[in-house]
């Protein structure tokens, strides 16, 4: 047992199972996993399952959240801002046409895609009557290289409809729902305002799986109470549950948020930039390579980036944590498969 940084107690799980040595990698079979970055990644299972390079563009639809409407709770999550996770161009004022155009274009520009995905990430994107997601995600579809859509939403905000249609939708495209997890401590997740449970989100996947369509989960390491033990636990879970790929990231403060106050008053004290890579990468080890990765980290915009600040840039921080899966000789699933 070990005091961190923040003065809380974890057990070591470094011990839990055998790592494997770097003399083991080259002899391990391992064909969802990229070679040089250890992991399954997102990119590539698209590259893998569509022919070609393929980017999600973010849309902002317009919707808003059942946890600040009112109708499940208000104020949100302690740290939301939307802002935060919403690139400049998407804004619900601009018509979802000219985003898409301006996000397309920028991904041919700069990566060289071919295919898109649009990316219903703002708020809640199933919250809205049926007939008006439909109308939505069929003008999002309604492009030659658009192969189909991700919807984000919370586990409580799917309706029966929603999910039939998005079954359709599956028939004929691509299509990815994200559903926000968060954190497995029910505890947590009251203290953190989701307004959800976990029975909550277990419902959710089981309903929403044998649809057609592919499950992604949104998990966060870093809550205030939060142990390193209890979140690695988060693996195991993912790995018993039909969920195709997930998206990581640490806790991190912007402004106008609950959890931005939180850290003034010193109730919020961030993770060091060693102890998220150190515990992302032990997660890694712990989930199966069947799971895609979407996302391994957080970023805010500088303007209203509060804490932590580790200076990074995006892709600093994607190679920092698959850095460290190179310097330890591991790879994902390495300690269960
Ligand atoms: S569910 Fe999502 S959009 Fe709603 S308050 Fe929480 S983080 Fe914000």
């Amino acid at each position: 047992m070990r005091p961190d940084e923040r003065g809380l107690i974890h057990r070591d799980t470094s011990r839990s199972a055998p790592v494997p040595g770097k003399e083991q990698l080259a002899s391990v079979s391992k064909p969802l996993l990229h070679k040089e970055l250890h992991i399954h990644s997102y990119g590539q299972y698209l590259r893998r399952r569509f022919g070609c390079r393929v980017s999600k563009v973010n849309v902002d639809a317009g919707f808003t959240c059942p946890n600040r409407d009112g109708s499940k709770g208000t104020g949100g999550c302690i740290y939301c801002n939307n802002v935060s996770f919403s690139p400049r161009d998407t804004q619900s004022a601009i018509p979802l046409k000219e985003q898409l155009a301006a996000g397309m274009a920028y991904h041919r520009t700069r990566l060289g895609s071919e295919k898109f995905i649009v990316y219903f990430q703002k708020y809640t994107n199933t919250y809205a009557s049926v007939d008006v997601l439909a109308d939505l995600y069929r003008r999002a579809l309604d492009h030659p290289d658009v192969i189909g859509i991700s919807v984000g939403t919370r586990p409580d905000a799917l309706s029966a409809e929603a999910l039939e249609l998005l079954a359709e939708v599956a028939r004929t495209h691509y299509v990815c729902l994200e559903l926000g997890l968060q954190s497995m401590d029910d505890a947590i997740l009251s203290r953190i305002n989701r307004g959800h449970t976990l029975d909550e989100f277990l419902g959710t996947v089981q309903r929403a799986s044998g649809h057609g369509f592919d499950i992604c989960a949104h998990l966060i390491y870093g809550f205030p109470g939060e142990l390193r033990s209890d979140f690695l636990k988060t693996a195991a879970l993912i790995a018993s549950l039909p969920i195709d790929s997930i998206k990581l990231h640490q806790l991190h403060a912007v402004e106008g948020t609950e959890l931005a106050e939180m850290y003034r008053r010193g109730e919020f004290v961030p993770l060091s930039l060693e102890e998220y890579v150190s515990t992302a990468v032990d997660f890694l080890e712990r989930l199966p390579a069947r799971v895609s990765i979407q996302r391994l980290y957080g970023s805010a915009p500088l303007a209203i980036s509060v804490a932590p600040c580790w200076g990074l840039k995006n892709n600093q921080m994607w190679f920092a944590v698959i850095n460290e899966l190179r310097k330890r000789g591991t790879w994902q699933g390495c300690r269960v498969e």
